[in-house]
């Protein structure tokens, strides 16, 4: 039987169940983690700009005593700017030293022009002389507060940046002093955690999907074995094994398993079986005559085929009724039943006619045991009567390279000089 195909099998139900919202998961788990740890970090590099932006001002304010304040004194268009006493953008050293150590961008504005500033083009010219942008002029210089921005441009660059005002003594507003951190610096440091939590998430989600996978495969496969086991029963093969398979949990499918075995031997009761005697039908026999003829031919086995038929049994039902006539249909069943044990198969061949198959025996050997059952017949009596039970039997030896039919008729044959010779005997040719 070949593998049957399905456009919607139960395997690829099953997997797409627990694929489906395991996928679901794992990008939901990794999305959410990410933008966890995004706003983790942006929260962590506020702070971190925040202290940076302080311990850069205290470092002027302790290194320079005074306002700071500027002037294009020698009107070359290079402004100087002072902090006290102190010219502050001559030279860029300490500022460089303050954001190598800090890993972050510094500038101080006059204004909002950048005066001092550690950022450089690619050419490594120092931002010097550029301006703020207006949002952050307007958000710092206009109301004096200090403002961390997650994504604004420090030249031509998306950064994270803090924005502090620089005031005077007397409270006014002088310029801005800025530390930032390129977006990419930071994201780079942010792949650091991204990485093990990406690589842990998909590593588990491959290796629950592996073991769903494997389970509903081993369920699905038990699953279509026993759809195979029915669908050969539904041929009328009732000698299929059930595969082992079904039977290893105690689960709703091995009870499945139980109920298609009760179920193939009921059914092959109803078919194979003579209701009223018990014996096999003659279906079966039909079927088992073309087994012996194969098996006759294949491994050389000799069979006898015998036809026996109960005598005058229509006076039986006429005179005691048609119940009991049932009765004694059963006691010779019985009788050929136990008297075929060990030698072959009795079947009910039609109403009170019966066939006989005696395996592996030599025509002789199967005739002496037959007198042996003719006379346990003669042992049947009609309860309360005289009336004694005989038959007559047509006994043959399926000859080889015969066919079952011609052995068949050759028994009815031998059946038919039995009956027209006196009857309860046996006729054998
Ligand atoms: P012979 O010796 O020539 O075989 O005579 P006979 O009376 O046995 O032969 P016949 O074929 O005339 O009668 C057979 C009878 O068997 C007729 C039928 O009513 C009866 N019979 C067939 N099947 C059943 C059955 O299941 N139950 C009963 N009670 N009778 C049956
Ligand atoms: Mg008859
Ligand atoms: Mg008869």
């Amino acid at each position: 039987m070949s593998k049957r195909k399905f456009s919607n099998s139960l395997n690829s139900q099953m997997l797409r169940m627990s694929l489906i919202p395991l996928s679901l998961m794992t990008i939901i788990i990794i999305s959410v983690s990410i933008s966890g740890l995004y706003q983790l970090v942006t929260a962590k590099t506020r702070e971190e700009l925040i202290r940076d932006a302080q311990l850069a001002k205290y470092v002027f304010d302790e290194v320079y005593v005074g306002d700071y304040w500027a002037e294009d004194a020698d009107n070359d268009g290079e402004i100087e700017m002072y902090k006290g006493e102190q010219r502050i953008n001559g030279d860029s050293t300490m500022v460089d030293d303050l954001a190598e150590m800090l890993e972050i961008d510094i500038s101080v504005f006059y204004d909002d022009v950048r005066l001092i500033t550690t950022l450089k083009d690619d050419y490594g010219n120092r931002a010097i002389g550029t301006s703020a942008s207006v949002i952050v002029k307007k958000d710092v210089m206009d109301t004096g507060e200090s403002k961390f921005y997650s994504n604004v441009l420090v030249y031509d660059k998306k950064s994270y940046a803090y924005y502090s005002p620089l005031r005077s003594e007397d409270g006014s507003i002088s310029g801005m002093i800025a530390v930032s951190r390129s977006q990419e610096s930071v994201n780079q440091e942010m792949l650091q955690y991204v990485f093990p939590i990406g690589i842990s998430c998909i590593l588990t989600a491959l290796l629950m999907g592996y073991i769903m996978v494997y389970f509903n495969r081993k369920l699905a496969a038990r699953i279509s074995k026993m759809d195979k086991y029915m669908n050969s029963l539904a041929d009328g093969n009732f000698e299929m094994e059930m595969p082992r398979e079904l039977m290893l949990e105690d689960d709703e499918i091995k009870h499945l398993a139980n109920d298609g075995k009760r179920m193939a031997k009921a059914i092959q009761t109803l078919v194979e079986f003579d209701a009223l005697t018990g014996l096999n039908n003659r279906r079966f026999a039909d079927k088992k005559l073309e087994d012996i003829r194969i098996r006759s031919v294949e491994a050389g086995i000799k069979y006898c085929i015998c036809i026996s038929d109960i005598d005058f049994f229509k006076k039986v039902n006429d005179t005691f009724g048609h119940e009991m006539g049932d009765y004694v249909l059963k006691m010779v069943a019985d009788k050929l039943k136990n008297g075929m044990v060990g030698k072959g198969i009795a079947a009910r061949w039609g109403g009170e006619e019966f066939l006989l198959i005696f395996e592996n025996r030599e025509l002789d050997i199967a005739r002496r045991e037959l007198e042996i059952i003719m006379d346990e017949v003669r042992t049947i009596w009609v309860p309360d009567s005289d009336r004694q039970i005989t038959m007559s039997f047509g006994l043959t030896a399926l000859e080889p390279g015969e066919t079952v039919d011609e052995a068949l008729s050759r028994a009815d044959g031998n059946l038919y000089v039995a009956k027209e010779s006196g009857r309860n005997q046996i006729i054998c040719k």
